[in-house]
């Protein structure tokens, strides 16, 4: 049987023996020196020199939001991460002027701990921008927007808890619920929605990443399947949920190498930046933070999620989060098979670590959280003081305790090399991870979680060829790895991203 594509004269990861790989359709041929390897290619095959550059397998994401990095990609919602507080002002300024009269404007991604003055965005600032039409700019972390007058005066009637402590008309601030009410209001078209998807994958071919895990909202799930395979990015799907009769509601979806329905996801608490995780410490400035279930809510969402087959992936940031998550986990009967998760994990107290391990949990964790906010004059610090800081996201305990982790971005960035990067020169020793550690945890961990460990996250005969070619080798300088960049992706055996400059 001969080849459809060679790569050779480059470095094999992980193992790093072999130097060539043959491709035929979809999936990996043949793993060898380039002297064996050459008895594969024909008449038809094509070669690649990738001229001593190192392939990895495809990254694999394991938390992001596609939909949302989609509608960012082509422009629908302003993008505003890395933006300075003027920078921001400016460019929801520009999209106001560029959208229709009235029609709302949403920014995404503001994150105020980069800024010199560590304020929110206020309402008033919004107001200059855009005086008549409705403006949100939603925070990075996703868990709160800030409003205009004008878009305040729409979301009143749109929210109906007015007045609690997810709704500030003082401020403009939405939190949690309220805020994901809001924007589920102000939904795109569904051919947007489409659109969206080619983007977002788009996005993740350049950054190396050949499969996602997407939390996704109910009514955007048939748009997923209706598009299956087109975008050439493989996705697995869990449906964001609030109640047990909406886990009995999903439909009977067919899963295949492109997409697959895997799980539902729960949100239990919020976030540190917007001072909503919830901790038993309270924050400096004061509140523990929200819960949003009750004990027995969390139970039933459980139990309905295993008796209908579902994984259940779910948010928890605070200890005090975690520790419900972990005692309802406790109640459900064994369902280890279906791989259950914990998102984030930001600030589980040592002994938590240790029962994730008992129940035989996974962790979904991202290493960019450390890398956006972990250190002396970073968000955590300012919201938690340093010593939880310092203890917050402890890759290194979870990876002695041999506990499943998988790496994703939660979109804030997708760029696994800067979350490999932030996991490998971590501030704290306990967060430090070696770069091995780190590739595997954006690779076959994602895998692992999707049941996916046959086929996908190494390079081995017989693997789909999803593959990434990066432009030097990490492990000669794996304490500066700032010049890692991916210069090729591969799905399926398909380039689906070269660098500029290069013909692939
Ligand atoms: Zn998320």
């Amino acid at each position: 049987m001969k080849a459809d594509l060679i790569l050779t004269n480059g470095i094999v990861f992980p193992a790093r023996e072999a130097d060539s790989i043959a491709i035929r359709g979809d999936r990996i041929l043949a793993v060898a020196r380039s002297d064996e390897i050459g008895a594969l290619a024909g008449e038809g095959t094509e070669t690649i020199d990738l001229e001593g550059r190192p392939v990895l397998p495809g990254f694999i994401d394991a938390h992001v939001h596609l939909f949302d990095a989609g509608l960012r990609e082509i422009g629908w919602r302003v993008d505003l991460s890395g933006l300075s507080r003027d920078e921001t002002l400016a460019a929801l300024r520009e999209a106001v002027k560029s959208r229709g009269e009235g029609e709302w404007v949403i920014g995404e991604g503001w994150d105020e701990s980069r800024w010199g003055e560590r304020r929110y965005l206020t309402r008033g600032e919004l107001d200059r921008v855009a005086p008549d039409s409705p403006l949100g700019a939603v925070r990075m972390d996703g868990h709160m927007i800030v409003l205009n007058r004008v878009g305040l005066r729409a979301a009143s009637s749109i929210v109906p808890d007015h007045g609690s402590d997810l709704f500030d008309p003082e401020w403009g601030i939405l939190r949690e619920e309220a805020a994901w009410t809001l924007l589920e209001r102000i939904e795109p078209d569904p051919s947007t929605l489409a659109e969206a998807l080619s983007g977002a994958a788009r996005l993740c071919h350049r950054l190396g990443v050949t499969s996602v895990h997407t939390m996704t909202k109910a009514w955007r799930v048939p748009i997923l399947f209706e598009r299956r395979g087109r975008d050439l990015l493989r996705i697995g799907v869990y449906q964001t949920v609030g109640s047990p009769s909406e886990i009995e509601g999903i439909a009977g979806y067919e899963n295949d190498q492109w997409l697959r329905f895997l799980g539902v996801k729960v949100f239990t608490d919020g976030s540190i930046g917007a001072g909503t995780a919830a901790v038993t410490e309270a924050y400096p400035s004061g509140g523990n933070g929200i819960l949003n279930y009750t004990d027995e809510e969390i139970s039933n969402l459980l139990a309905a999620a295993a008796r209908a087959g579902h994984q259940a992936a779910i948010h928890a940031i605070g200890d005090r989060a975690i520790a419900q998550v972990l005692r309802m986990y406790a109640r459900l009967d064994a369902r280890s098979e279906l791989r259950n998760r914990i998102e984030h994990f930001e600030l589980p107290e040592e002994r938590q670590i240790e029962e994730v391990k008992r129940l035989g949990l996974h962790l979904s964790m991202q290493p960019n959280f450390i890398g956006n906010w972990s250190g002396p004059g970073k968000m955590y610090v300012e919201r938690l003081g340093r010593e939880r800081d310092a203890v917050s996201n402890p890759l290194r305990a979870v990876f002695d305790f041999g506990i499943p982790v998988a790496f994703g971005s939660d979109g804030m960035p997708i760029s696994p090399l800067y979350g490999i990067r932030a996991a490998v020169n971590a501030p704290y020793s306990t967060q430090r991870v070696s770069l091995d550690e780190a590739i595997a945890a954006y690779t076959e961990g994602g895998a692992r979680f999707g049941s996916e460990e046959g086929v996908k996250g190494r390079i081995e005969e017989g693997f789909l060829a999803d593959l990434v070619v990066l432009n030097e080798d990490p492990f000669l300088v794996p304490t500066d790895l700032n010049d890692m960049r991916v210069e090729m992706t591969f799905v399926g055996g398909k380039l689906v991203y070269a660098r500029e400059g290069r013909c692939g």
